[in-house]
């Protein structure tokens, strides 16, 4: 069976947010990309199910521009199979995300898609749910352990209260949560080798999907800086002060 598996184009986790001066966003020029942290975790589960036998092929996909390409490349010097970039210039949230994903889903037919539970530049936390509604699949969000067996997945989820775990038909949609492994990084024979793994290009519009987006940023503002602390003299007065001045936020 096929494994598809998501791969966003993010601002990389060690970068410096800065609001831009219009506060129409945070400022993406010259600043450092990577694959979004929860799908290195979805392509490192993909492989381990590969290398179990599983899966017979693992795919790569991701939406936006062109320089998502090199998204796919680090998934393909993971060791993923082949790729699939959906090309746009457009702004892509995540209802189009999962239109478009739907539409690549519908073609290749895979068993198990694998999508991160959240992407870290908007923290969405909607496509993979989106997904799994638009194609009627069963969906597994926040998995931190995948067993599959019998054309189903035993998927432990990580919940308020704990864990979960269910059992879900296949096809079926998975987010990953973080403790669900540690990702490989890719050696420099894999990387070298990636260049010659195949990426096919289509658009939304090749594929029939209009990713108009729904939703309008009105304004991005920096979060307010954190207070200095202070500090207590003794147990008592911490006591006190959580309960006059504590507050629940
Ligand atoms: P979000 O709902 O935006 O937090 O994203 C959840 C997950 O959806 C991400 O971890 C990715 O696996 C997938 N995803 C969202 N946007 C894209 C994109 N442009 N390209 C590829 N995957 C995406």
């Amino acid at each position: 069976m096929k494994a598809l598996v998501a791969v966003k184009r993010v601002i990389d986790y060690n970068v410096k947010i800065r609001v831009k001066a219009d506060h129409s966003g945070v400022e993406t020029a010259n600043v450092k990309m990577s694959m979004n942290p929860f799908d290195e975790i979805g392509v490192e589960e993909a492989l381990r199910l590969r290398e179990a036998g599983t899966v017979s092929e693992v795919i790569a996909v991701s939406l936006g521009v062109a320089q998502c390409q090199e998204t796919i490349r680090t998934a393909l010097a993971m060791g993923a199979d082949r790729g699939i970039l959906v090309q746009t210039d457009a702004e892509l949230q995540p209802l189009a995300v999962a239109k478009l994903l739907k539409a690549v889903i519908l073609n290749e037919k895979p068993e198990i898609v694998i999508l991160g539970k959240q992407a870290i530049d908007d923290d969405c936390n909607q496509t993979g749910q989106m997904l799994s509604a638009l194609l009627g699949w069963p969906q597994a969000t926040f998995a931190s352990k995948i067993k599959i067996s019998d054309g189903h997945a035993e998927v432990t989820r990580e919940i308020d209260g704990g864990l979960e775990t269910i059992l879900i038909k296949l096809p079926a949609v998975i987010t990953t949560d973080l403790r669900l492994n540690e990702p490989r990084y890719a050696s420099l024979p894999n990387i070298m080798r990636a260049r010659k793994k195949p990426i096919v290009t289509t658009t939304p519009e090749a594929l029939g999907v209009d990713v108009t987006p729904r939703l309008a940023v009105l304004k991005v503002e920096e979060p307010p800086k954190r207070q200095a602390g202070r500090r207590v003299a003794s147990v008592e007065e911490l006591v006190d002060k959580l309960k006059t001045e504590a507050r629940v936020i």
